[in-house]
């Protein structure tokens, strides 16, 4: 099996001495950009309709079955971001250009700000 982390740069590891230091504050930084950063991205740019943006925002997080395919299926050391097909860089990029049309532009949103939180959690 091969463990796929980041390379321990001198950058990454003020970052990660940092990270660690900080006892529970990865967990907690990844799941409050999963769950609550895109309510206060619903609220402040659809304040309309937030609660239904913020579903569909949350609703994205399927994008994840994805880590069904697997194995082992969750890896710790793994990095999300091109290693399942719907983290790849080509599906990102479809994420991308589903930001143009405006009945998709809200799921994409949610699979770039979804990518986005993944790949931070790349550098550590
Ligand atoms: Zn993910």
């Amino acid at each position: 099996m091969q463990l796929i982390c980041s390379p321990l740069t001198p950058e990454i590891a003020v970052l990660k001495l940092y990270w660690v230091s900080s006892g529970r504050m990865q967990p907690f930084i990844h799941y409050f950009l999963h769950f609550v950063f895109p309510g206060l991205v619903a609220y402040t740019c659809y304040r309309k309709n937030w609660r239904n943006v913020y579903l569909i925002l949350v609703l994205t997080m399927l994008v994840d079955l994805d880590h069904l395919l697997a194995r082992p299926v969750f890896d710790p050391c793994r990095c999300s971001i091109n290693f399942h097909p719907l983290h790849s860089y080509q599906a990102i990029g479809v994420y991308f250009i589903l930001l143009i049309f405006p009945k998709t532009r809200i799921i994409a949103l949610g699979l770039l700000l979804h990518m986005a939180t993944d790949a931070l959690d790349c550098l550590f």
